[in-house]
C-alpha cells in the first residue's frame, strides 16, 4: 500500500458516514456576500414538525450523523430541542454548521451542549474582524463568533472546527487564519472553495472568484497545515486539478451524493421533464466543482434519449449499492416548483400569447430569479405553449405529500412534544430571544460605520440571560403552549406549515415532455444493443439475468467467481465449431473480465474466440511481467476503485509497470502518457444501474455510477498534451491515492 497520510483513512471513514442534513431556517443574522443560500432567505423558520419528521426519518434510514443547518440554524427558537431530539433518536454525532454568534451567549452554548450537541462548525472567513465582518456583512460578527468558539473550546465537550469559504477576499490571508485559530486550539479546518450559487453569483461574481493558479502559494501554505500532527484539513469543492501535491485532500467523491441530495427536486425536473437546472450556463459552470457531474449527466441523458449505445451493462448487485434517498432540502423543492411554473409560463409567452402568469401558479413564498439563458433549452411547440399557459391559468394543482404525514417514530416524537422550546434548563426564555445584530449592510456589501456593536452579554446571577438583552423580541406561543421568542421583529418563530403546489403533471399537452420511462428490459428491447455486459456473482446468476434479454445477441461477463464459467468453457472448447465461438444463455460470449491472473491464463489457454480482460492490480503484476509475448486475446484494464484506500492498496505503480511490460498488450482506461500507448476505447456503454425502479434515469443512482466509474480527472498540464481532446485522464480515486505526477503531456 502506498504511504497515505494517517488522516486520509480517518477522512475516508468520515466521508462514508451516512449524514442527515436538516435545514432549520430560511433566515440568517449575517449577510455573507458569498452566501450560497441567500435566494432561499425569506425571514422565516422552517416548520417545526417538518424538521422533526426529517430528523427521525433520516435516523430510521440509517443516518448516524445529524447536521443542523440553515440559513443560520441557531436562530431557530427550537434549536436546542432539535439537538435533544437527535440525541434521543440515536444519532452518533449531532453537529451544527453555524456563524457561531449565538454561542457567544454562555447559557445558550451550555444548553446546546447539555442537550447533546457534539460538534460545532464555526464559519469564520477571515483572521480578523476587518476581513470577516466585511465578508459576512455584519459589524461585530467576528468578535461574537470568536467568543462562542473560545467558549466551546473551554467547555471541552464538543468537537470544534472551522469552515472557511475561500474566496478572493480572504485567500491571501488564509495562512494567517490557520495560524490564528491553530494557536487558539482549533485542530480541524474545512476549506470550502467559493462556488457560483446564491448571492455568491448574483452579487459576488465579479469580486469573489479568483485565479487559483495565481493564488497557489497562499493555498499551499494553508494546505500544509494538513501535514502537522493532529491537525485535520478538509478541502471541499476545490477543483481537483488545482490540488497537485495534496491529492489525498481532494474531497471524497462520495460527498457528491450529499450535494445531489440537497438539489434532488431540481435534478428530478431535469431528468423527468428536460428542464435544465437554472444555473446551467457555461460562464457559471466553469466555476462550479459539480461541472463534471453535470457534464457527464448531459452525455448520459443524450445517450439514453437517442439510445446511442452498443453495450448495455447490467449489475446484479446494483440495487444493493444504490444510495438511500432520504432527506433533502425544502428549498430545492420550492425552487423546482417555481422553476416548473416559470418554464410553463415562458413557453406560453414564447409562443406569442399575451396572457399574464397568474401569481398563484407559483408556489408560495418563493421569488427566485430564473436566468433567461437557462430557458433557451426549451423548444416546445406553439400548441404546447398555449396549453401550458392555459394550464397555468386553470391552476390545476396537486399538493405534494405533506411531510408531516410521514410515519414518525412515536418514541422520539413524543419526547419532542414534551420538550419543545425549553431551551433553558430552568424554563426561562433562552438567549435565542436576543437576536444578534440585524443586518444593516449597504447594498454594496460594505459595512456602514453606524452598525451597532453586538449586544453585550449580560448574564444574570443564575446564569440566565435577562430578556432585556439586545433588541426586545416579540413573544409568541409555541404549539405546545410554551413561550417562544420570535427571532427578529416581524418573523414568526413557527409560521404555518408551508404548502407546496405543483401543476398537475401528466394532465395534458401543457406538461413538460416527460421522458419515456424504460426499465432495463424495455430499453434493451427498444435500443437493441449489440451486447449485454453482465456483472454478477457467478455463472448461474448471469444466465438467469441473460434470459431476460432475448433480443441481445452478444454477451460480456464479469463474474466475481468465474470458476463455473471456466469449467463450462473448457468443456465447450472441445465441442464448439471451427470458429471456436462459445455460447452462453443463447448468446455469443465475446468478452470475459477477470481480476485473477490465474483465471485469465486459464481462459487464454482455451481455443475460443473470446476476449479476456484482466483487471490491473498488484496481484497480476508478476504474471504479466513474465509474459514473453502478448497473448493475442488478452486486454488489460485499469479498474476504478470505490475507495482511496483500496486504490492505494491494490493499484500497480502504473508508470513503472508499463515501462517494464514487454508485450504490446492493448490497454483500457490508462492514459497514453502512463501506458506508453493510446488506450483502446470501449464502444459506447449504457449502465442500467442508473435507472430507477420504475425506469428512467434517477439522480442518486446516476451519481453513484458517476462516482464509481465516470469521475475522471486530469492535471493542469494536460492542456498542452497532444491527447488532451480524447483523453479522460484517470479515475478520481486513483489520483487521490497516487497523485497527478504521472500525467506528463505527450508531445
Ligand atoms: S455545473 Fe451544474 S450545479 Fe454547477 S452551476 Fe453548472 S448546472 Fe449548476
Ligand atoms: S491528456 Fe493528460 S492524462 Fe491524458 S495523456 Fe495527456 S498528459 Fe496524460
Amino acid at each position: 500500500m502506498d504511504a497515505l497520510p494517517a488522516t486520509a483513512v480517518q477522512h475516508e471513514e468520515a466521508a462514508h458516514e451516512r449524514r442527515n442534513w436538516v435545514r432549520l431556517t430560511f433566515d440568517c443574522n449575517d449577510r455573507c456576500v458569498f452566501c450560497l443560500d441567500a435566494h432561499t432567505h425569506d425571514g422565516t423558520n422552517r416548520d417545526r414538525d417538518e424538521i422533526k419528521a426529517q430528523i427521525l426519518d433520516g435516523r430510521r434510514r440509517g443516518a448516524t450523523r445529524l447536521i443542523l443547518s440553515g440559513g443560520e440554524p441557531t436562530i431557530h427558537p427550537n434549536f436546542v430541542d432539535f439537538v435533544r431530539l437527535g440525541r434521543r433518536a440515536g444519532y452518533r454525532k449531532i453537529q451544527t454548521v453555524t456563524n457561531g454568534r449565538m454561542f457567544a451567549y454562555p447559557a445558550f452554548l451550555r444548553a446546546a451542549l447539555d442537550a447533546g450537541l457534539s460538534e460545532i462548525t464555526f464559519s469564520i472567513h477571515g483572521p480578523n474582524a476587518r476581513i470577516h465582518d466585511a465578508l459576512v456583512g455584519t459589524k461585530g460578527a467576528f468578535d461574537e463568533e470568536v467568543k462562542g468558539l473560545q467558549g466551546a473550546l473551554a467547555d471541552g465537550r464538543p468537537v470544534v472546527n472551522i469552515d472557511v469559504c475561500v474566496n478572493r477576499g480572504n485567500v491571501k490571508q488564509l495562512p494567517e487564519l490557520m495560524a490564528t485559530f491553530t494557536a487558539m486550539g482549533v485542530r480541524e479546518f474545512d476549506l470550502l472553495h467559493v462556488i457560483p450559487f446564491g448571492r455568491a453569483y448574483s452579487e459576488g461574481r465579479e469580486v469573489l472568484f479568483y485565479d487559483l493558479e495565481a493564488m497557489r502559494p497562499y493555498l499551499l501554505e494553508a494546505f500544509a497545515y494538513a501535514r502537522r500532527p493532529g491537525v485535520h484539513v478538509w478541502l471541499n469543492r476545490f477543483p481537483p486539478q488545482h490540488l497537485e501535491g495534496f491529492e489525498d485532500l481532494i474531497q471524497d467523491p462520495h460527498k457528491l451524493i450529499e450535494e445531489v441530495r440537497g438539489r434532488k427536486e431540481e435534478y428530478a425536473l431535469l431528468l423527468e421533464h428536460d428542464i435544465p437546472l437554472d444555473c446551467r450556463a457555461p460562464e457559471r459552470c466553469k466555476h462550479c466543482y459539480l461541472e463534471p457531474l453535470c457534464d457527464h449527466l448531459d452525455e448520459v441523458r443524450a445517450a439514453l434519449a437517442g439510445q446511442r449505445f452498443e453495450v448495455l451493462r447490467i449489475d446484479a448487485g446494483a440495487e444493493h449499492h444504490a444510495p438511500v434517498a432520504y432527506g433533502g432540502d425544502p428549498a430545492s423543492r420550492q425552487h423546482a416548483a417555481a422553476r416548473l411554473h416559470r418554464v410553463l409560463a415562458e413557453r406560453a409567452l414564447a409562443a406569442g400569447l399575451s396572457g399574464h402568469v397568474p401569481e398563484d401558479s407559483f408556489e408560495d413564498g418563493f421569488s427566485g430569479h430564473v436566468p433567461e439563458d437557462s430557458l433557451d433549452a426549451w423548444a416546445g411547440t406553439a400548441d404546447e405553449a398555449a396549453a401550458g399557459m392555459a394550464e397555468a391559468r386553470d391552476a390545476r394543482r396537486v399538493e405534494l405529500p405533506d411531510p408531516r404525514a410521514t410515519d414518525r417514530g412515536p418514541g422520539a416524537l413524543a419526547v419532542m412534544d414534551h420538550d419543545t422550546t425549553s431551551t433553558s434548563p430552568s424554563g426561562h426564555v433562552p438567549p435565542a430571544i436576543s437576536s444578534p445584530v440585524l443586518d444593516t449592510t449597504s447594498p454594496s456589501g460594505h459595512v456602514p460605520p453606524a452598525i451597532s456593536s453586538p449586544a453585550p452579554v449580560t448574564t444574570g446571577p443564575a446564569g440566565h440571560v435577562p430578556p432585556a438583552i439586545s433588541s426586545p423580541a416579540p413573544v409568541t406561543t409555541s404549539l405546545s403552549g410554551h413561550v417562544l421568542p420570535a427571532t427578529r421583529p416581524g418573523v414568526t418563530a413557527n409560521p404555518p406549515p408551508r404548502r407546496f403546489r405543483l401543476p398537475l403533471l401528466g394532465a395534458g399537452a401543457s406538461q413538460p415532455p416527460a421522458r419515456p420511462r424504460l426499465d432495463a428490459r424495455a430499453l434493451a428491447a427498444a435500443a437493441r444493443p449489440r451486447a449485454l455486459w453482465l456483472v454478477a456473482p457467478d455463472l448461474a446468476a448471469a444466465e438467469a439475468l441473460a434470459a431476460d434479454y432475448p433480443e441481445v445477441p452478444e454477451l460480456e461477463l464479469e463474474l466475481a467467481d468465474p470458476a463455473a464459467l471456466i469449467a463450462r468453457l473448457s468443456h465447450m472448447s472441445s465441442t464448439t465449431g471451427p470458429e471456436g465461438q462459445p455460447s452462453i444463455a443463447g448468446k455469443r460470449l465475446v468478452r470475459v473480465v477477470v481480476a485473477d491472473p490465474a483465471a485469465a491464463a486459464a481462459l487464454l489457454d482455451l481455443p475460443l474466440d473470446l476476449e479476456v480482460v484482466l483487471l490491473l492490480s498488484r496481484a497480476a503484476e508478476a504474471w504479466l511481467l513474465a509474459l514473453e509475448a502478448a497473448p493475442p486475446r488478452l486486454v488489460l484494464r485499469q479498474p476504478a476503485r470505490e475507495r482511496l484506500t483500496e486504490s492505494a492498496e491494490l493499484d500497480l505503480d502504473l508508470p513503472a509497470f508499463f515501462a517494464a511490460l514487454r508485450p504490446p498488450v492493448p490497454v483500457e482506461a490508462v492514459p497514453a502518457c502512463i501506458a506508453g500507448r493510446p488506450p483502446r476505447e470501449r464502444p459506447p456503454v449504457f449502465d442500467a444501474a442508473q435507472l430507477g425502479p420504475d425506469g428512467g434515469l434517477e439522480i442518486f443512482r446516476y451519481a453513484r455510477r458517476f462516482i464509481d466509474d465516470g469521475f475522471h480527472v486530469k492535471s493542469l498540464r494536460c492542456k498542452t498534451c497532444s491527447h488532451e481532446h480524447v483523453c479522460k485522464g484517470m479515475h478520481i480515486n486513483y489520483v487521490r491515492a497516487h497523485g497527478f505526477a504521472a500525467m506528463q503531456p505527450v508531445p
